[in-house]
């Protein structure tokens, strides 16, 4: 049974938002104010699994209330939820950067209510779960690989992770676009979306980190909803602009990829902004193909059926046989910086290449080469027939103002190398 303490200081909402708790089985704390709250935690044990509190009290108000309990390592830790009027953005940005998880904007109804409560019990019972190192209830993607022990966090990552889920909400997440180019022509050919976090007291994160965090705490679903429809709503804008139509790759994690929702997702998006499916390309790791054959041969039917493209990413990174690409229906092979390094200088890695880019051919499938920064590098994959590339050479991942500045060139403009 868990506790929850309600702090607010009219006292009608206080008893509704404690009766609807109580019906549902919670034991309900309350306190008018957050002077009041604090006399109370110093002698409740154990402490409340959950606070909900009021932004606006007299005495103390919710802003100084969540300072007070920041400042004490064990209620630092209970899942705080603000209660905000209408309209207090301000408050709100405030609330969530000194610490709060969640906030209910008033009048609320009692499902959102239940749910935000619910929301919060559970992430805490997963996270003492990862403090104690038991094996919690495993994230969907964990299910799958079956067995392997859930790995605990450390604090360092416990602190990101809650900064990440209010980053959504705060706007510190956005989208880089990386140029990709033909060889040859050196005509802007498409471009793959790349998640960039700015990070209000760290600066930039790289997703390198917040990435593979997003998918151990199991939020990598909602951060991947989310760069499909920012993807989708740019490549609206960018029609609305009169600039050419571009094809766009995004990232899809595992867990996204074998979860439910991908296909709708992207299925419903599209045809909201009325958008051709074929522009959408979706970037699925090799080692993440070959983790279920079968499964991913459905899923990626299912994809294409609906007219999306599909590219293998970091290909050769994995120790899947190039058998597997006769299994497996895509479109693209995206070979991984690591065979492209110094390509020029490693005749392994170039023989190796070359078989790759020639048995992709004969599959019908297009080649781009990633990381190109020389010219040394660009020459040696175009000598053994590679598609397009993509790489610092020609350009940097580069922000939406500079994509749409370069897209207004046209598409039969060459880039010139950075
Ligand atoms: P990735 O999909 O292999 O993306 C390519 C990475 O290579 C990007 O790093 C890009 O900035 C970098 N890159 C491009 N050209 C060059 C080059 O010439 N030289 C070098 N040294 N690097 C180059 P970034 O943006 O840091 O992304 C790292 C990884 O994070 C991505 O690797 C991808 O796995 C993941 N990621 C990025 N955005 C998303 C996203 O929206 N969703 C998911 N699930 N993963 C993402
Ligand atoms: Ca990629
Ligand atoms: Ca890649």
């Amino acid at each position: 049974m868990s506790t929850i303490l309600i702090v607010e200081d009219e006292m009608i909402i206080r008893e509704l938002i404690g009766e609807t708790l109580s019906l549902e089985d919670y034991d309900v704390l309350q306190a008018g104010n957050g002077r009041e709250a604090l006399a109370l935690l110093e002698k409740t044990s154990p402490l409340p699994d959950l606070i909900i509190c009021d932004v606006m009290m007299p005495e103390l108000d919710g802003h100084g209330f969540i300072e007070a309990l920041q400042t004490n390592p064990k209620m630092a830790t209970i899942p705080f939820i603000f209660l905000t009027a209408l309209g207090t953005v301000q408050d709100f940005r405030q609330g969530m950067n000194s610490g709060a998880d969640d906030y209910l904007v008033k009048p609320f109804k009692q499902d959102e209510l239940l749910a935000a409560v619910n929301s919060r019990l559970q992430k805490k019972a997963k996270l003492s779960a990862y403090y104690q190192g038991n094996q919690p209830e495993p994230g969907e993607d964990q299910r799958q690989s079956g067995g392997e022990k859930t790995p605990t966090l450390t604090s360092e990552e416990l602190a990101l992770w809650h900064d990440l889920e209010t980053a959504l909400v705060n706007n510190e997440i956005y989208l880089n676009y990386q140029p990709q180019v033909a060889i040859g022509s050196h005509f802007l050919v498409g471009c793959e979306a790349l998640i960039r976090w700015k990070h209000p007291q760290r600066g930039f994160i790289s997703p390198g980190v917040f990435i593979p965090l997003a998918e151990k705490v199991g939020f990598i679903t909602q951060l991947g909803e989310w760069v499909i429809q920012s993807v989708l709503q740019q490549w609206d804008h960018w029609r609305s602009l009169g600039l050419p139509s571009i094809r766009v790759g995004i990232n899809i994690s595992a867990q996204q990829f074998h979860g439910k929702g991908l296909v709708q997702t992207l299925k419903s998006g599209v045809e909201k902004y009325n958008l051709p499916a074929g522009f959408i390309e979706v970037e699925l790791t090799e080692t993440l193909l070959v983790k279920n054959v079968e499964e991913s041969i459905q899923q990626l039917q299912n994809l294409r059926s609906q007219g999306f493209r599909v590219a293998i990413d970091d290909f050769g990174t994995g120790y899947s046989s190039l058998s597997y690409l006769q299994r497996l229906p895509f479109d693209v092979l995206k070979i991984d910086q690591s065979f492209v390094r110094d390509i020029d200088k490693n005749s392994k890695n170039e023989t190796i290449t070359a078989t790759i880019i020639s048995l992709a051919h004969q599959l019908d499938l297009q080649v781009t080469a990633e990381g190109v920064e020389t010219w040394e590098e660009y020459h040696t994959i175009a000598n053994l027939g590679c598609d397009e590339l993509q790489g610092y050479l020609f350009s940097r991942p580069l922000s939406v103002e500079d994509f749409t500045a370069l897209l207004s060139r046209g598409l039969e403009t060459p880039l010139t190398p950075a």
